[in-house]
């Protein structure tokens, strides 16, 4: 056991596992480096192996009676306190998730890490003011009671580390799970700082547990984990089919929140300055957000005038360091992922694909690429039907409000679709027939946390957010009793 730390960015952040709220090292170490500089080595992190998954699953195991013996109430502390002091340590976990991820500062600060306390808070107030349904039938009151289910794993992408694992790790807690996160390998050192908190508030040892290393080392042997109760995914289609294989295994019930592939349509009547404002935000983090509506699929009419004016837009996005106030832009988060977003631009334009703009790295040291836009030469052109996630956009035309819907539905992916138009009607028939799991009609990126959340075919199995993750982590039961019995 060891409490090794390194300085990033003048944040001491310890680079070992945590387990029964003790750091814990590995005999082997991975090297993290900085999106903004990739000669900055950034730590030489805890390298997880089936002996740390295993070790971290009996801790869970092992406190999970009493910290499920708790009320909502007590647990609900535990979880208030955290959030409180995850707002007062912003500006450290902004520091440290902008160096490992390069998410631009200003957007971690103000929007993400915030709402990452608002998880906590959200779910701790759900959880307490818990109704069940109840009613009576057959001569029974019947009732519908929510029972912890057991230890869990939550596994998650290196998009938004703190945030989407907090979406994940707060419901758990607050059903009265216990849990064992890992957090990715290319972004893996802001959910360390976020167990500094968690023993700065006291939770119980074991109750929350993170493991840093690779997915198909400890991830796949914490999934494989027969005493696991419940698995919670955040990633690509690819890993989820293979843990969903793992699950199905040992019978554990799992969500999986994958990829997206997002139609954003803009119909001839909508509010232009809105659609192309709206439209340029999805090159914000560097295309690199699941929600994202990348495709544009624009009646024909107003093409000319939706490209003029995106690309006056987008000319207006700065490419720079993510700590800058003014960058707009940042880094891709990997050489190996800048290299498979250059592929997909490079075999796209090879095949016949128009260049409207972009398509370049920016410089030749660093992992920055430049807002793209292609007109694809068909609907079944790759550049349409994989995700890139990346600054990499498409724009395609329909004629007709069925062939917007018809290309709105033609990818294998369901994960958001947004749609603009002043007309009401036109806006409840697209929400009606289009395939996905939110729709934004004249807006973008508003969530929510109690409603549900997932994607339809590709884009996930299963549903969080409010009510609908409580019972994902939970047993349900149903409760009947005679109407005749008394108390006593
Ligand atoms: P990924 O699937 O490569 O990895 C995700 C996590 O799974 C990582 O922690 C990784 O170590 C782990 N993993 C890999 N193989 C594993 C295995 N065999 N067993 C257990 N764990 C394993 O995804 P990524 O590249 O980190 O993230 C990008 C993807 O995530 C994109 O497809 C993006 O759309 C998706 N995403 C979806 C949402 C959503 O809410 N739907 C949010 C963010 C990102």
């Amino acid at each position: 056991m060891s409490e090794d730390r390194t300085n990033v960015g003048g944040v001491a952040v310890a680079t070992g596992h945590f387990i029964n709220n003790v750091r814990v090292s590995s005999h082997a170490t991975f090297e993290d480096r900085s999106p903004l500089d990739w000669s900055l080595k950034l730590a030489d992190v805890a390298r997880g192996t089936a002996r740390d998954a295993e070790m971290a699953v009996s801790a869970a195991l092992d406190a999970f009676p009493a910290w499920a013996a708790l009320s909502t109430k007590q647990r609900a502390k535990y979880l208030h306190r955290l959030a409180d002091l995850i707002d007062e340590n912003v500006e450290r976990i902004a520091t440290v998730e902008c160096l490992d991820m390069a998410m631009l500062v200003e957007s971690l600060r103000l929007r993400v890490i915030p709402r990452a306390a608002r998880n906590f808070r959200a779910y701790a107030d759900l959880a307490e003011s818990y109704e069940p349904r109840q009613w009576a039938s057959n001569g029974t009151h019947n009732m519908v009671l929510r029972m912890p289910a057991g230890p869990t794993v939550v596994i998650t992408p290196w998009n938004a580390p703190f945030m989407l694992s907090t979406w994940k790790c707060a419901p758990a807690l607050a059903a009265g799970n216990t849990v064992v996160l890992k957090p990715a390998e290319w972004s893996p050192l802001s959910c360390s700082l976020l167990m500094d908190l968690v023993l700065e508030a006291e939770f119980p040892p074991g109750v929350f547990n993170l493991v840093q290393g690779m997915g198909d080392e400890v991830g796949a042997s914490l999934v494989a984990e027969a005493r696991v109760r419940r698995i919670s995914f955040t990633g690509s289609p690819e890993t989820g089919r293979r843990i969903g294989v793992a699950a199905a295994k040992n019978l554990v019930p799992f969500t999986a929140e994958l990829g997206g592939k997002g139609p954003f349509v803009v119909f001839a009547d909508a509010d232009l300055d809105l659609a192309t404002e709206k439209a340029t935000l999805m090159y914000d983090d560097a295309g690199q957000v699941c929600l994202a509506g990348t495709r544009l699929i624009v009646e024909a009419s107003i093409r000319d005038d939706f490209l003029e004016r995106l690309t006056n837009l987008t000319e207006q996005h700065v490419l720079g360091d993510s700590r800058d106030r003014d960058t707009t832009i940042s880094p891709l988060i990997h050489p190996d992922h800048f290299a498979r977003v250059e592929g997909f631009v490079q075999r796209s334009l090879a095949a016949g694909d128009t260049l409207l703009f972009g398509g370049e790295r920016l410089k030749d040291d660093g992992l920055w690429f430049e807002p793209t836009l292609i007109e694809p030469r068909d609907n079944d052109a790759e550049i349409v039907q994989r995700e890139v996630f990346g600054p990499v956009l498409t724009l395609q035309t329909f004629e007709s409000e069925a062939e917007a819907i018809e290309l709105a539905n033609s990818t294998k992916y369901g994960l958001t679709a947004m749609v603009f138009t002043s007309d009401q009607k036109k806006a409840d028939r697209f929400g009606q027939s289009v395939r996905a799991g939110t729709i934004w009609v004249n807006c973008f990126l508003v969530r929510d946390l109690t409603a549900p959340f997932g994607g339809i075919g590709i884009s996930g199995v299963g549903r969080e957010g409010g009510d609908y993750a409580l019972d994902f982590y939970s047993d349900l039961k149903t409760y009947q009793v005679k109407e005749e019995t008394t108390n006593g």
